[in-house]
C-alpha cells in the first residue's frame, strides 16, 4: 500500500476545507496556535513512518490524552475501575455537567472531562508522583522523550478551568473523588497540557493496534482485552456527540483533543495521527475526521 502517496494526495484533498472551522479559544494558549497547522503521521506496526506537513511539530494533544490516562490505569485496577466510571457514550458535549447530576456522580465514560478527572483520581491514589509517571509512561510508549508539559497550556487551563473545577466539586460530593479537588485538577490540566508531535503520537497508539504489546520493544502494557476494551470505548465514545458520525464516516476507534489533534488505529496495522487546529462545533477537528474519512476510503481500510 502506498501510504506516503495517498497522504500526499489526502493533503491536497482537504485544501478547500481551510477556514471553515474555529481554532479553541477558551485558553489564550490555544487561541494563538496558527489555523493552517497541518500534519499527517501513519506509522505502520512494521516500523515504517510516512508523513506529510507538521508532522515532527509537537502541539497540544488535550483530550487525547485521556486514552493514555485510562491506559496507564486499566492494569493497575483491572475491572474495579469500571465502579468509578462507565462505558457507555454519553451524547453530550466532553464537559456536560447536566448527565452527571442524574447518574449520581458517576461518569458515563473515561473520555469525556468527568470520566477522565476520575481516572485521574485513581492515578493520583496509585502513583506519588502522578505527573512524572504519566510522561515516563507515555514516552515508554512513543518510544521517545520528545514528550513534555507545556507550562504555559497548564497554567491557562487551571485559570479558566472553572467547569472541570465543577465537575470534580461535585464528584467529591458523590464520594467518586478521593484526592484533594485542587490535586486532581493539577493533575488533570497537566494532562491536558502535554504536546506531542503526530508522529510521536501514531508511535505510542500502535500498542493498541497491536493488542497491548509495544511493537518496538515486544514489552506487554496492556493485556489484550484491557487493549480491546480500551479501543471499543473509542470507538464509541472517543469524539463525544459526533462518537456515532466518526464511526460512520471513519470506520476506526480514535480520539480527539481541542488543540486539532486526532489518533486513530487500525488494528494489526498502523495508527495514524493528523494535526489541525480549526475545530467544528463538537471540538473535534474539522480537516483531522475529513483526512480519517478519506484515508479508510482510499485504502479500503477499516475495522468493518
Ligand atoms: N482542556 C480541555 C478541557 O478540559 C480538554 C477538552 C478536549 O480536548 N476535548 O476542557
Amino acid at each position: 500500500m502506498d501510504y506516503q502517496g495517498i497522504i500526499e494526495e489526502i493533503a491536497v484533498l482537504v485544501e478547500p476545507e481551510f477556514g471553515k472551522g474555529k481554532v479553541a479559544d477558551y485558553i489564550p494558549a490555544l487561541a494563538k496556535v496558527p489555523a493552517d497547522k497541518f500534519g499527517i503521521a501513519v506509522q505502520t506496526m512494521d516500523g515504517a513512518c510516512f508523513q506529510v506537513g507538521d508532522a515532527e511539530e509537537p502541539f497540544s494533544i488535550q483530550s487525547i490524552a485521556k486514552v493514555f490516562a485510562l491506559a496507564q490505569a486499566y492494569p493497575v485496577y483491572g475491572e474495579a475501575l469500571w465502579k468509578r466510571v462507565g462505558m457507555e457514550p454519553s451524547g453530550n458535549p466532553f464537559n456536560s455537567l447536566v448527565q452527571l447530576e442524574y447518574e449520581k456522580g458517576i461518569p458515563r465514560n473515561p473520555f469525556i472531562n468527568a470520566g477522565a478527572l476520575v481516572i485521574t483520581d485513581m492515578l493520583i491514589e496509585h502513583f506519588p508522583k502522578p505527573k512524572t509517571q504519566m510522561l515516563d509512561f507515555i514516552r515508554e510508549l512513543s518510544g521517545s522523550d520528545d514528550v513534555y508539559y507545556d507550562y504555559e497550556v497548564a497554567r491557562s487551563e487551571r485559570e479558566f478551568g472553572f467547569t472541570n473545577a465543577a465537575l470534580v466539586n461535585f464528584m467529591k460530593s458523590h464520594y467518586n473523588i478521593k484526592a484533594p479537588v485542587e490535586q486532581v485538577l493539577d493533575v488533570y490540566f497537566h494532562q491536558c497540557a502535554i504536546a506531542m508531535s503526530c508522529r510521536k503520537l501514531a508511535s505510542a497508539f500502535l500498542v493498541l493496534a497491536n493488542h497491548g504489546v509495544l511493537p518496538h520493544s515486544g514489552k506487554r502494557m496492556l493485556t489484550q482485552s484491557q487493549a480491546k476494551r480500551i479501543n471499543a470505548v473509542m470507538l464509541t465514545c472517543g469524539f463525544y456527540d459526533e462518537a456515532g458520525e466518526f464511526a460512520f464516516c471513519v470506520g476506526l476507534p480514535g480520539k480527539s483533543g481541542v488543540g486539532g489533534g486526532i489518533v486513530a488505529v487500525i488494528p494489526n496495522e498502523l495508527a495514524i495521527a493528523v494535526w489541525s487546529p480549526e475545530l467544528n462545533e463538537h471540538g473535534n477537528s474539522q480537516i483531522g475526521i475529513k483526512v480519517l474519512e478519506r484515508f479508510t476510503t482510499m485504502t479500503g481500510k477499516s475495522i468493518f
